[in-house]
């Protein structure tokens, strides 16, 4: 552990009081600090560390715009707004705390099929 810490250039000590409190986590099977579900506190094996840095990502807000099923626009009262469709990364809620790893062009061809099936329809209806 030494070695790692050394070579990704952090505090081996720090390093150490993690790893043991993390280990006593796993024997507890319960995480006070973070709160993880006991199914994911694996214990570690075997003498090899890996350190991997980690920098913020999301600064975006993908929250978006609610719609029905059908893509129809929904208003602050989750009211459909008449002849109003909309597709992409950031409708219909897809999104949740989180983007969707290599999905978002998925969401976006699927959710712009839809809803330009469904303005279509709703022309030919009006
Ligand atoms: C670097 C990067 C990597 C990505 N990698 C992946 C990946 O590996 N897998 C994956 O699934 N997703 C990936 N994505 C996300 C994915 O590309 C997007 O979610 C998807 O392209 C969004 O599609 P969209 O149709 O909602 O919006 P966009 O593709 O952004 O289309 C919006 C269009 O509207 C046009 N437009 C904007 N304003 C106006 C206006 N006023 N008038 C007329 N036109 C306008 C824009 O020019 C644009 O053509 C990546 C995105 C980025 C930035």
């Amino acid at each position: 552990m030494q070695t790692v810490a050394q070579k990704a250039g952090i505090d081996a000590e720090e390093l150490t009081k993690t790893m043991k409190n993390y280990d006593q986590a796993v024997k507890m099977g319960k995480d006070e600090e973070f709160g993880r579900d006991p199914k994911f506190l694996h214990a570690y094996e075997g003498d090899t560390y890996y350190v991997i840095e980690q920098k913020l990502r999301f600064c975006t807000t993908l929250g978006g715009y609610e719609t029905t099923a059908q893509m129809q626009l929904v208003d602050s009262d989750f009211t459909p707004i008449d002849s109003f469709y909309a597709a992409g990364e950031i409708i219909g809620g897809a999104n949740g705390h989180d983007s969707m790893p290599s999905m978002m062009n998925s969401w976006s061809y699927a959710s712009g099929f839809v809803a330009g099936t469904e303005a279509a329809d709703n022309c030919n209806l009006k």
